[in-house]
């Protein structure tokens, strides 16, 4: 059953707060065992100007996303957002993912400086969350997870690296194959996947 074991939330220096140069995260995830990453800089899809989405030479597959802040919380989104409007409120941007065939993400749900507004999940707004994040306390990461069972949301994992040492802290086991970012959006939504933490 183990397919595909993904880093889905991973900054590059396209991040202001991110050191990691795109060169050596591709370097490097695959000796983390993962068979791929995305790329979710804070609020912009700005990677696809350098990099090619998919499979690289190496063998590790590439999808692009974004991490978008709201006053509500910070979401993973997946989809075709590479214009998305800037500084949208959290509703309209959760309902724009969802007409738009996107996913969003609940990021770091119970983190102390930017929580996710429990509000937006029971609306129904946000298929998934981040139960396993890298850069989270077992705390929070136990928050986020009993939060899920709540909802019945599909949980996955990421390491929120910013750092070459972050990468694979917190990983999601996909159930599928996924090559592309539509295969990404559609496991997400069949909840075919599960959070993980590599093995180091
Ligand atoms: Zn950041
Ligand atoms: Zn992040």
């Amino acid at each position: 059953m183990a397919i595909m074991l993904f880093d889905i939330h991973v900054h590059t220096r396209l991040s202001p707060c991110s050191r990691m140069r795109i060169g050596e995260l591709l370097e490097h995830a695959r000796a983390r065992g993962l068979d791929g990453i995305c790329i979710t800089d804070h609020n912009l899809m700005d990677v696809r100007h350098v990099l090619t989405e998919g499979l690289q030479a190496n063998g590790l597959r590439v999808i692009f996303g974004m991490e978008y802040s709201t006053g509500q919380g910070d979401f993973l989104i997946f989809g075709p957002f590479e214009e998305m409007a800037p500084d949208l409120p959290a509703d309209r941007l959760l309902r724009t993912v969802q007409q738009s065939g996107g996913i969003a993400v609940a990021a770091h749900p119970f983190r102390k400086a930017r929580p996710v507004d429990e509000g937006l999940i029971q609306q129904g707004l946000c298929g998934a969350i981040e139960t396993c994040n890298g850069r989270n306390t077992p705390l929070e990461n136990g928050a986020a997870e009993r939060l899920r069972q709540r909802y019945e949301l599909t949980a996955c994992g990421g390491s929120d690296a910013h750092t070459v040492d972050e990468l694979g802290a917190c990983a999601t086991r996909f159930l599928a194959p996924i090559q592309t970012r539509a295969d990404l959006i559609q496991a997400l939504k069949q909840g075919q996947c599960r959070p993980e933490v590599p093995a180091r």
